[in-house]
C-alpha cells in the first residue's frame, strides 16, 4: 500500500534520513520506533508532502507521490496526525472536528462519520461545545485522531500518540487505534518506546540516526522481549550488524 525506497532527506547540511526503505501493507499496523532525533517525524512529514526528499521514491497504492502537494496526498487518503496534535485552542471541539471535513462534500456521510467518531471517543461528545484549549492532553490527542478519521484516511500516520499522556489515557488511545484497525484502517505509528508495540504490531521498524537498524515482522516479534533488548541492550548492536 505504501512503499518507501532509498529515501534521503536533509535540512540544509543536516542529513536527517540517510537512505530508508520500508513498506506498509493494507490493514497492517506498522510501528516506527526510535530515540529522539532518529528521523521518525521527518520521515512522516516527507511521506505527507510537508518536506521534500533529496533522493528516493514514495509510492502510495502504486502511484508515485513524492513531490506532490500535502493536500493532494491527503486527498489520496494518506493522513498525518502530527506530533503536538495541532489543535486550534481557541476553537470548540465541534469546530476542530469540522476542519477534518473541509475536503469532503458528502454531507450525509459526514454526519454519520461524525457520530461514529463521537461513539469511538465519548469524551469528545461530552465536550463537543467546549473550547479545545481546556481539554486535557489525552482529550486533545483523541480530538486530533478524530479529526484525522473524518478526513477518511486509507492509511493514517500518527506521530507519538502516547506523548505526554498518563498510562490510563494511553490505554484509551490505543484501544481506539485497535478498533480502527479492526474496522479496516491501516496505521503507521511512531513511538519512542517499545511498550505498546508487541500486542498490536504487524511489523516494526527500529530507526536510529537516520537509518532503519532493525525490522521485525509479527512472526519474529514474539512477545516483544527481543525487540526491547535490541532497542535498549547490547543486542542492539548485534541486530544492527544483522541488518547491514
Ligand atoms: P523526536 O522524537 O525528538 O521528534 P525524531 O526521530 O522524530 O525525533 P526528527 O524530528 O525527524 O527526529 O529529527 C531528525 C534530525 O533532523 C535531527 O537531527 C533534528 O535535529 C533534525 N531536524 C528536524 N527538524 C529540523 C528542522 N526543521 N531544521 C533543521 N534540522 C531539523
Amino acid at each position: 500500500m505504501l512503499k518507501v525506497e532509498e529515501l534521503k532527506v536533509s535540512y540544509g547540511r543536516v542529513s536527517a534520513i540517510k537512505g530508508i526503505s520500508l513498506e506498509v501493507q493494507e490493514n497492517e499496523v506498522v510501528f516506527l520506533i526510535g530515540p529522539n532525533g532518529a528521523g521518525k517525524s521527518t520521515l512522516l512529514k516527507t511521506i505527507s508532502g510537508l518536506q521534500r526528499p533529496e533522493a528516493g521514491s514514495i509510492a502510495f497504492e502504486n502511484a508515485a507521490i513524492s513531490g506532490q502537494a500535502p493536500e493532494e496526498i491527503c486527498r489520496r487518503g494518506l493522513v498525518l496526525v502530527p506530533e503536538g496534535r495541532h489543535i486550534f485552542g481557541t476553537l470548540s471541539v465541534a469546530e476542530n472536528l469540522s476542519l477534518g471535513t473541509t475536503i469532503r462534500d458528502d454531507r450525509q456521510q459526514i454526519r454519520a462519520d461524525l457520530d461514529e467518531v463521537l461513539t469511538l471517543f465519548p469524551i469528545l461528545r461530552e465536550r463537543y461545545s467546549s473550547t479545545a484549549v481546556y481539554l486535557s492532553g489525552g482529550e486533545q490527542q483523541q480530538l486530533a485522531i478524530a479529526r484525522a478519521i473524518l478526513q477518511k484516511p486509507r492509511l493514517m500516520m500518527i506521530d507519538e500518540p502516547s506523548l505526554g499522556l498518563a498510562p490510563l489515557v494511553i490505554d484509551q488511545v490505543y484501544d481506539a487505534l485497535r478498533k480502527l484497525n479492526a474496522k479496516g484502517m491501516t496505521l503507521l505509528v511512531i513511538e519512542q518506546s517499545t511498550a505498546r508495540v508487541a500486542d498490536l504490531a504487524s511489523r516494526v521498524y527500529v530507526m536510529r540516526n537516520g537509518r532503519i537498524v532493525l525490522h521485525e515482522t509479527k512472526a519474529s516479534l514474539g512477545d516483544g522481549t527481543a525487540l526491547t533488548e535490541a532497542y535498549f541492550g547490547d543486542a542492539g548492536h548485534a541486530a544492527e550488524q544483522r541488518v547491514h
